[in-house]
């Protein structure tokens, strides 16, 4: 095979001629090598309720919104649980797989819905797999491009539906985070959380406070798709829908 464009322009370097290697003198290695810092500090923090148990069934849906009535500074934005084809979605850049899922599954939210998406699952607050997730901004200022700063707390209600009764357990959940923080959000984002559950319970379909538990999600990609409304969840195990609550039907 030719290697004619391996060749410098005019020919091969005569023997005469000093390399560019040759120039170098002498290379004194240090002891250690002088760095300078690269450093960035993200910080991601939230805070969710204990779950409020609804008798309401599937209803109970349509009252989610509701419950951030006089907390948001924002439209709210209602975030569906993600069927089976977005299973391994992940707000993480360096997965491009997991990135493009999570990417494809939320790219028509607004940025503030995908801000708080970003805090929650990174912390682990809400899971998608089985979450309905109602959110809003609910304290701070935006960017010139519509995200939530540092310090806003945003944030609602999210459901999931209780394997062992199927009712509706709602809870309240709040984050904030990115490039810095600031003393008093913890403490805002306490109140509004307190706040939030106190409209949860307000619900005529609210009984009690329940402890969360959360279904786990399946490992396999054996997932069961509801007759009653098309959803394929993720979920192997579970009785109901993740989406619509109603009781999957097994063949
Ligand atoms: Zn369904």
């Amino acid at each position: 095979m030719p290697l004619d464009f391996l060749k410098r322009r005019g020919g091969e370097p005569s023997p005469s001629q000093p390399t560019p290697q040759a120039s170098v003198t002498s290379v004194i290695l240090p002891e250690e090598a002088v760095a300078q810092e690269h450093q960035l500090r993200l910080s991601f923090s939230g805070k969710s309720s204990e779950g409020v148990r609804m008798n309401s069934g599937p209803a109970a849906m349509a009252e989610l919104p509701g419950m951030l009535d006089g907390l948001g500074k924002a439209d709210v934005e209602i975030v569906e649980p993600l069927p089976l084809e977005y299973s391994q979605a992940t707000p993480t850049i360096v997965r491009p797989s997991e990135a493009m899922q999570w990417l494809n599954a939320h790219h028509m939210q607004s940025p503030i819905a995908r801000h708080a998406l970003l805090v929650l699952e990174s912390i682990d607050a809400v899971d998608m797999a089985f979450d309905t997730f109602v959110c809003t901004l609910l304290e701070g200022e935006l960017d010139t491009s519509g995200y939530p700063e540092y310090n806003a707390i945003v944030g609602g209600v999210a459901s999931h539906w209780d394997e062992a009764t199927g009712d509706m357990i709602a809870r309240a959940v709040v984050g904030w985070g990115g490039r810095g923080a600031r003393g008093d959000t913890d403490r805002n984002g306490a109140k509004i959380l307190g706040g939030l559950l106190t409209n949860i319970l307000a619900s005529p379909h609210a009984i009690g406070l329940t402890s969360v538990v959360r279904p786990a999600q399946a490992a396999g990609r054996s997932g069961v798709a509801c007759a009653h409304c098309g959803f394929n969840s993720a979920h192997e195990r579970a009785f109901y829908c993740p989406k619509c609550g109603m009781r999957l039907a097994r063949s």
